[in-house]
């Protein structure tokens, strides 16, 4: 079957008015390399589109993550609007009789590799996605479709980051080397570091992103 441009532009269009910073579109072939529970056919299984889009975080204020282990509240302020945007995107593919899922937060997919694979940008030393419209201070979600929509090409290798070192200098956990990112020491840092704003409500560490030069 073959990919639907026309479809593919009037949703690219809609975005826009609904105010998502970025959008790209993945063939689910790309994602088999991953684990079955972090692959888009685990979550629709007639996956012919990955959706994924973003938005910039303007304020910081929006990338707090407020739990409340009484209550059971656990939620992201910037990831529950890129839900709603999602939310939106779903209702306008089904009135043009497409189905289609949101793929949770967890265990979810792998979504900076999936705006890899949609043609978003590349993956920074830092470890995130470094969107070529709008640079790294993004969040991302993910919708998976019945839809045919044309996919972007997969980019492997951030041009950007060839020629600097900036988020190695300035990492204080070393978690991030020449020869690659360390989950670990970037998560143990973090875990001893989250600022705290109010009784439940933190933000984790953004030092890499801040200083990475390929902002919007
Ligand atoms: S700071 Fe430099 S090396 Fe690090 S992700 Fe940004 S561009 Fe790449
Ligand atoms: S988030 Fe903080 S600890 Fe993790 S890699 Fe970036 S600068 Fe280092």
């Amino acid at each position: 079957m073959e990919r639907d441009k026309v479809l593919t532009e009037e949703i690219v269009d809609f975005s826009k008015k609904i105010g998502i910073d970025v959008i790209g579109f993945g063939d689910p072939i790309h994602f088999e390399r991953f684990p079955k529970i972090n692959r888009p056919n685990n979550y629709h299984e007639n996956a012919r589109t990955v959706i994924i889009i973003g938005l910039i975080v303007r304020d910081i204020i929006l990338d707090a993550w407020t739990t409340d282990d009484k209550f059971g509240i656990n939620f992201h302020f910037l990831d529950s609007i890129l839900e709603n945007r999602l939310f939106s995107i779903k209702d306008y593919l089904l009135e043009r009789g497409f189905k289609s899922k949101i793929i949770p937060y967890k265990p979810g997919l792998f979504l900076k590799d999936a705006g890899a694979i949609a043609g978003i940008g590349p993956i920074g030393k830092h470890n995130l996605l470094i969107s070529n419209e709008v640079g790294s201070q993004i969040r991302l979600r993910a919708l998976v479709t019945e839809a045919f929509l044309e996919t972007g090409n997969p980019i492997t290798e951030s041009e950007y980051c060839k020629d600097c070192e900036i988020c190695i200098k300035v990492c204080p956990a070393n978690a991030i080397k020449r020869d690659g990112y360390d989950r670990q020491s970037c998560l143990d840092y973090n875990l001893s570091n989250l600022k705290k704003l109010s009784k439940n409500t933190v933000i984790w560490c953004n030092i890499c992103l801040d200083a990475c030069p390929i902002q919007n």
